[in-house]
């Protein structure tokens, strides 16, 4: 088993040094200001993109949901889908595109139930990716808030919707 896999399988361990590093990048936020994003991002995605790459078979997208996926990189999937699953998945739980994979949605899933902080925002609805952002820092876009916000010719919400179970079904909780 790779050290990714290994570390994936451990998803409270992940959150925790995600919770860590969120904490931190906030923080440092009125430095790298002064440094200025553009720069910052600059210096920082190199690393980035080594260490998670390492740990989630990351591809840069510049807008990271990890801790709302199980710690499970949604770009991953063949479908590049940001909320899943698809209707495709198999009875043995693996992808529809490539068979020998285990479904990155069914994963999330079960990883999510070991993360007691995040675990919840797998019920978020997430905006379809913004292929703008991509090769860039996503702890820079997360400092910008640049990571949340919809480009305007979509249109619709910049926010992220929970869906919340009631008598009624699934229901959007905002
Ligand atoms: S969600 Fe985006 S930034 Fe986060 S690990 Fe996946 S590709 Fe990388």
């Amino acid at each position: 088993m790779s050290l990714g896999s290994w570390m994936r399988n451990h998803p409270h361990f992940l959150e925790t040094v995600y919770q860590f590093a969120e904490h931190t990048f906030i923080r440092l936020d009125p430095v790298v200001k002064k440094l200025g994003y553009e720069r910052s991002n600059r210096w920082l995605k190199g690393p980035e993109d080594f260490a998670k790459q390492i740990v989630f078979d990351c591809r840069m997208c510049g807008q990271c949901i990890l801790h709302s996926t199980g710690m499970t990189c949604p770009m991953s999937c063949p479908k590049n889908l940001r909320n899943g699953p698809c209707g495709g998945v198999r009875a043995n739980g693996h992808c529809e595109v490539l068979p020998e994979m285990r479904c990155v949605w069914v994963e999330a899933f079960e990883r999510s139930g070991h993360m007691p902080v995040y675990g919840h925002e797998m019920l978020f609805i997430n905006p379809p990716v913004n292929r703008q952002l991509e090769g860039s820092s996503a702890w820079i876009n997360m400092l910008t808030g640049v990571d949340n916000e919809v480009p305007k010719a979509w249109g619709g919400t910049s926010q992220r919707v929970e869906l919340v179970l009631s008598e009624e079904g699934w229901t959007s909780g905002q």
